[in-house]
């Protein structure tokens, strides 16, 4: 049974190695339980502890004299203390009890135990509470010192440290690694020069690990074990302190830049003292938030304020009879720390010089740029920053027609002329993909012949997308840097801020492909591969030549200008509206001045100093725990994925749409299929990740629910109204599930159950209904189903916008087109259902739309100022069955601008 489990959920581990291992001990407790009542075998129960024993020795719990213990419980048939035992140990797994409670840590009797000996040293009975982590210790000694070497780390313990930590102790390389991967409470790794390079083990659950971390081992050479090591880690988990115990001298490793990634070396010889407290410090320095330290020391003070900000303090709330009730609900605190100062120690978010610049250089350490800027107007305002910080009037910019609002209306301000690229379509669920990269490559050789190419100042695009398409950011940069290779990109990642904590997606993020280009930029052999394609394509190769090859950039003429922003309140713990704007910009200083104009264009003079907060306690919890709350997001995605797809009653009316139903073939090219497929193994996945042109992101469930006779919208109420579920997208047939970091498996039982239960509905309703009740049903899942409008692309934009446009290239003047409207002599409006409608499509004069029309669903912009309307549009519309159309009024009709008004602007 246990194999059976574990071969099904192999490809899940992939993602989730430490989440699988909850699994793994819940398994054994259902296998100890049935040999207890005599059902099985002791020899499964056997092989189940087997298995499991290779992965716990990369964990300080339950540790080896626990194992030991049930080991001989085993051993000496006690079925009952067998499963007494596993049952307590794996309960203290889930829960995270042992991180507090030392009584967790003994076997059976209390008065046997060394009480110096044990975790974790008066935490439980202590006032403040000390965080728990565990340090990875990588050591040539001898196995039988490794308990004596835990224990000394334990010895060093000082009632005044701030954490707490055991110590995990291996003896290679690849141990290493598995550790790193399958432990995510490591937060600190200490080499010992020495160590082996082959894991002792021959687990297939460890082969499969360190086959999937392969390509970060073989990036290092075998001189030298300890940096290659480090490398490795580094490249896994990149928030890990890395201590090196040498024995060799320090300045040798100086010349090394893989060194750099070692927090301290020190001789192997030096006080252990010496070591417990750097790593106690280097938690530190992740643990600090200087802006929310601060803010609560400002919050205990007494401050007479005389600034205008009467509910700061909260003298107005509490004392009043009327609104008293607002303080009891939010508590003193929120009082206290609301101030509009910008002194006393607290910095100033316009321009920050203290605790809110230190706060945003962590940030940027964390996120790996080399700036970060704090956005208290959520991700909407972060976009149109950036775009005016870069973007000038008459700039072209290529970018996705269905990108979230604030583009569209930042490039209206700015002045800019939008190139609009279109997404892949999935009409079936009326929604678009990703743009694929052959459509922008496309746009950028276009303009190039146009003798545009000056023009374009940036790609703009969302990763992932709504519905979790992630672009291959490396090649997207790299192809589009070789057309013109001081290109600036923009990256819209408001969902993807998290993906950094994950080794499998970090590469397809922003921040995570600039590193690697830049490493890649670096290596001579770049200069090579440059020249050899130069060579082959030779002087004048056609456009759908380039389109065909994958072009290589000149890594000595590219100017790698990367920008990513993220709704840090959207996958992290800030509150809502927190936002950050990444950069990685070789040329950030040329343009600094106009990013500070921008920000004091956009932003609120009162940053709400909760926000800020939040968005230094979002970057200190993902240092610390991201790597494993990623993991658990990604699990519990899966989860649902599998219970929906196994569920014979569920899935007659559900599914989730997998990689297959989300990514067209052609954008597959490693042949993955889908998570869930069977025979997929994690190099697939891998493969998948590494080399397709779009994957998806599996804590986005595109749940198909017009199967089951509910539109989105309608499925979207049902669950809430009834059943407290909240989700967030919908289209006409489906809705997006979103795991996220605050997920637990119980929020996956809850949402299966609640399916089961509409699912049941549904069949009781048709079995009762009888004949009429089933055609009726069938006629309306095929109208959700099959029944879709086509999906209108961008049309183009009116003549008259496109007086400095390219010939054949469609950029337009939206501000222009945005601004007529203002004036009411040049709008006209007209009712989508009238006659006249299509007449003057067909005999014109034309349609144009004279201000943004965004239908919600989807939520992209159907009509753009100055787009001209087509039958596709109006197709579109008619069709639409939602209420929330935003820039239409329906009654009134389209508002256009009239045609012979704009004609005396015409060239
Ligand atoms: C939500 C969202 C935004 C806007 O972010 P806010 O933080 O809500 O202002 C921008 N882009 C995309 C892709 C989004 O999903």
């Amino acid at each position: 049974m246990a194999s059976a489990v574990q071969e099904s959920r192999s490809i899940d581990h992939f993602f989730s190695a430490p989440s699988g291992r909850t699994d793994r001990w819940r398994d054994l407790h259902a296998v100890a339980r049935s040999w207890s009542r005599g059902e099985t075998a002791r020899s499964m129960v056997e092989a189940t502890l087997q298995e499991l024993g290779a992965i716990e020795e990369f964990h300080a719990f339950p540790g080896q004299e626990l194992l030991a213990a049930l080991r001989e419980r085993l051993q000496s048939d006690d079925a009952s203390g067998f499963l007494a035992l596993a049952k307590r140990i794996s309960v203290a797994i889930i829960t995270g009890n042992y991180k507090h409670d030392s009584k967790e840590w003994q076997a059976v009797d209390l008065s046997m135990a060394d009480p110096v000996d044990m975790l974790p040293s008066s935490l439980g009975e202590s006032s403040t509470y000390r965080p728990y982590f565990e340090m990875l210790a990588v050591t040539p000694a001898p196995m039988a010192r490794w308990p004596h070497m835990a224990a000394e780390f334990r010895r060093l313990r000082r009632p005044e440290d701030a954490f707490v930590y055991e110590t995990v102790l291996v003896g290679s390389l690849e141990d290493a690694v598995c550790a790193a991967v399958l432990n995510p409470n490591i937060a600190a790794v200490v080499i010992y020069e020495g160590f082996a390079l082959k894991s002792r083990h021959d687990a297939p659950v460890l082969r499969s690990v360190i086959a999937a971390q392969q390509p970060y081992l073989d990036k290092a050479d075998e001189a030298d074990l300890a940096l290659r090591l480090a490398a490795g880690l580094k490249a896994i988990r990149p928030e890990l302190d890395i201590y090196l115990l040498s024995d060799r001298r320090v300045e040798k490793l100086a010349g090394d830049p893989r060194a750099a990634m070692i927090r301290r070396v020190m001789y192997q010889i030096e006080e252990p003292l010496e070591l417990h407290l750097s790593v106690l410090e280097g938690i530190e320095a992740r643990y600090d938030t200087p802006f929310f330290d601060n803010l609560k020391r400002y919050a205990q003070r007494p401050v007479a304020t005389f600034h205008a900000l009467p509910i700061a303090r909260g003298k107005s709330v509490f004392r009043s009879p009327w609104i008293r009730d607002m303080g009891q609900f939010y508590g003193i605190n929120l009082f206290l720390a609301e101030s509009s100062a910008t002194t006393g120690g607290l910095d100033s978010l316009l321009e920050p010089t203290g605790n809110i610049k230190r706060a945003q250089e962590m940030a940027a350490r964390a996120f790996g740029a080399d700036q970060v800027f704090f956005v208290t107007n959520g991700t909407s305002t972060s976009n149109k920053m950036v775009l005016q910080a870069l973007i000038g009037p008459g700039d072209i910019v290529i970018l996705d027609r269905n990108c979230h609002k604030s583009h569209h209306y930042g490039l209206m301000l700015c002045g800019a002329q939008p190139f609009y690229v279109d997404a892949f379509p999935m009409t079936e669920f009326s929604m678009y993909g990703a743009v694929p990269l052959r459509t922008i490559k496309k746009a950028l050789l276009d303009l190039e012949a146009e003798g545009r190419l000056d023009r374009v100042k940036m790609v703009d695009l969302t990763n992932c997308t709504f519905d979790g398409h992630i672009y291959n950011t490396r090649r997207v940069m790299e192809e589009c840097l070789a057309i013109k290779p001081d290109l600036i990109f923009l990256w819209d990642e408001a969902w993807f801020g998290f993906a950094r904590w994950s080794p499998f997606l970090r590469p397809r993020t922003a921040m995570g492909a600039a590193a690697d280009i830049e490493a890649w930029a670096q290596d001579p052999d770049a200069a090579v591969q440059h020249k050899k394609q130069r060579e082959g394509l030779g002087a004048n190769p056609s456009i759908e030549t380039l389109l065909d090859t994958r072009l290589v950039p000149d890594p000595a003429a590219l100017r790698l200008r990367v920008y990513q922003t993220n709704s840090t309140h959207k996958s992290m713990s800030a509150i809502r509206q927190g936002s950050m704007v990444l950069v990685r910009d070789v040329d950030f200083h040329r343009v600094e001045a106009q990013f500070h104009e921008a920000i004091f264009t956009h932003a609120s003079t009162s940053p709400n100093q909760q926000l800020i907060a939040s968005l230094d306690v979002a970057r200190r919890q993902m240092e610390l725990e991201g790597y494993g709350l990623v993991m658990n997001a990604i699990e519990v995605a899966l989860d649902i994925r599998h219970e929906i797809a196994v569920h014979p009653v569920i899935s007659k009316y559900f599914r989730v749409v997998g990689a297959d139903g989300m990514v067209p073939r052609e954008y597959r090219t490693s042949g993955f299929v889908d998570f869930l497929a069977p025979d997929t193994h994690w190099d697939d996945q891998l493969r998948s990740m590494r080399e397709d042109e779009f994957c998806l992101d599996p804590t986005r469930m595109t749940l198909v629910c017009g199967t089951a006779g509910f539109d989105g919208t309608s499925f979207k109420g049902l669950l809430a109204a009834q059943y407290n579920i909240q989700v967030n997208k919908t289209s006409r047939n489906s809705v997006l599930l979103q795991s996220n970091i605050n997920n637990t498996r119980s929020d996956v039982a809850l949402l299966i159950g609640v399916l089961l239960k509409i699912s049941n509905e549904i069949e009781a309703r048709l079995r009762q209904g009888g004949e009429d009740e089933r055609k009726a049903f069938a006629a309306r899942v095929h109208s959700l189903m099959k029944d879709v409008p086509d999906l209108p692309n961008f049309s183009r934009f009116h003549d008259a916008f496109r007086t400095d446009a390219g010939k054949t290239t469609p950029e337009g003047d939206i501000r222009t087109a945005f601004f007529s409207a203002y004036k009411e002599e040049k709008c006209e409006y007209l009712r989508i259902d009238s006659p006249e409608c299509d007449r003057r499509i067909d005999k014109g004069p034309a349609l144009i739309s004279a201000n943004f029309v965004i239908p919600y669903p989807p939520g992209f912009p159907i009509l753009v100022p100055g787009q001209v309307v087509t039958h596709e549009t109006i197709t579109f519309m008619r069709k639409l069955d939602v209420k929330e159309i935003h820039g239409y009024e329906k009654a009134k009709g389209l508002k256009l601008l009239k045609p012979d008004v704009l004609a005396s602007k015409k060239k």
